[in-house]
């Protein structure tokens, strides 16, 4: 039987109320598919800052590297809005993280269920043409990290900067990423840059040909951002996986997040290039529904999902909490953000939504 340590950072908000749905369904595919996981909690946040003066505590992030992946809810709040940026819970824990552990490698899979295309800002039609993208987002260099930036001069004069930098290592370890992960799924990379303007997406172009030659069956396509994100309104089923820098994907994400209609239904995973990875829902701390008990616990639980796909190689089981999920979904046992105004009494609760989840794991 497999061992695997995790360690466990609910966070803020919604986030421990989503993480105790998200370790049931763990529990119930662990005993299902024969491994063992042991978790360890661990203060993280806003929480942190209260009861430990800060947003990432030493023993949380001594935690983390004494895992094998870590599930992270999610952090922040308006309590703690004013504190100065450095101490944020986003940046002091979230940010940090990221670079303590090199995690360069974001995916951040976007879907419109068929049952929930209505949810979907596209026209019907649109939506409904098999919206299944994978953005996989370089997350720890460019614009974001780029030296210098800065700001300098005075009056009108007054000068900002940021530096758009990439390292043809670093956009060789994110192209061979997306030639992967589009090897498990339908085939194709589209590569996303800005080539016509920035020298860093000449190089990032070529780069990204160069990896593709070592992927002879997967079809490569080049997009300038423009342009992307106008076929991602008009055309999102053409995609498969998308390949961005860290800005880029910044966007692009979002936007594919909007156009599958609810944040709670969207996980995401950050990986380094030993396979160790954060694994958390795409979306904040929710605090304007945080402790009522109607937070839909999708996200988390497909976080989960991802935890045991692309850091512990559990596909099976993984495969399993994707289907239940899905068999979910299609059988309507939703939370009141997923339903019309007009349909709000059926919603379901977060308990009630995990309950089902949890029936459907055992079932199928
Ligand atoms: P948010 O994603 O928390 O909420 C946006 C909207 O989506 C809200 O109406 C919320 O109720 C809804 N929503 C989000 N997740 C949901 C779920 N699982 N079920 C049902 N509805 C859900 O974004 P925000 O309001 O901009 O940010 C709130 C806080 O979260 C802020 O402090 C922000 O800094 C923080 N934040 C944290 C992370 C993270 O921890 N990774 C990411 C983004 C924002």
């Amino acid at each position: 039987m497999s061992k695997h340590s995790i360690a466990v950072l609910a966070g803020d908000g919604i986030g421990p109320e989503v993480m105790e749905q998200a370790l049931r369904a763990l529990s119930v595919v662990s005993s299902k598919y024969d491994f063992e996981l042991a978790y360890k909690e661990y203060p993280v946040g806003g929480f942190a800052i209260d009861t430990c003066g800060e947003a990432l505590p030493k023993e949380t992030l001594a935690g983390c590297e004494a895992a094998d992946a870590i599930l992270f809810g999610s952090i922040g709040g308006p309590k703690w809005d004013t504190l100065p940026l450095d101490l944020r819970p986003e940046r002091a824990a979230l940010l940090k993280l990221r670079s303590h552990f090199d995690l360069f490698s974001n995916l951040r899979p976007a879907k419109i269920y068929e049952s929930l295309a209505h949810l979907s800002p596209l026209r019907p039609d649109i939506a409904k043409n098999n919206v299944d993208v994978l953005v996989v987002r370089e997350l720890t260099s460019g614009i974001y990290f780029g030296q210098p930036k800065g700001i300098e001069g005075e009056g009108e004069q007054t000068n900002a900067f940021d530096t758009m930098r990439y390292s043809k290592a670093e956009i060789r370890r994110i192209a061979k990423t997306a030639f992967i992960a589009a090897s498990k799924r339908k085939n194709k990379v589209t590569s996303v840059d800005k080539a016509n303007v920035l020298v860093t997406s000449r190089l990032w172009r070529e780069i990204v040909e160069e990896v593709a030659t070592d992927y002879p069956d997967i079809e490569l396509e080049h997009l300038y951002i423009d342009n992307a994100t106008m076929q991602l309104v008009a055309n999102p089923g053409q995609f498969d996986v998308m390949l961005c820098s860290n800005l880029f994907g910044d966007i692009v994400s979002d936007e594919c997040a909007m156009i599958t209609g609810s944040m709670g239904l969207l996980p995401s995973a950050s990986i380094n290039e030993a396979g160790f990875g954060m694994f958390e829902p795409a979306g904040g701390s929710a605090p304007d529904i945080a402790g009522l008990g109607i937070a839909n616990p999708v996200a988390q639980i497909l976080s989960a999902s991802m935890m045991l796909r692309h850091s512990l190689n559990l596909t099976e089981a993984a495969d399993c909490i994707d289907n239940a999920v899905l068999k979910t979904l299609s059988d309507g046992v939703l939370t009141g953000e997923l339903l019309p105004a007009d349909q709000k009494q059926n919603a379901k609760s977060t308990q009630d939504v995990g309950d089902y989840i949890i029936s459907q794991l055992s079932e199928h």
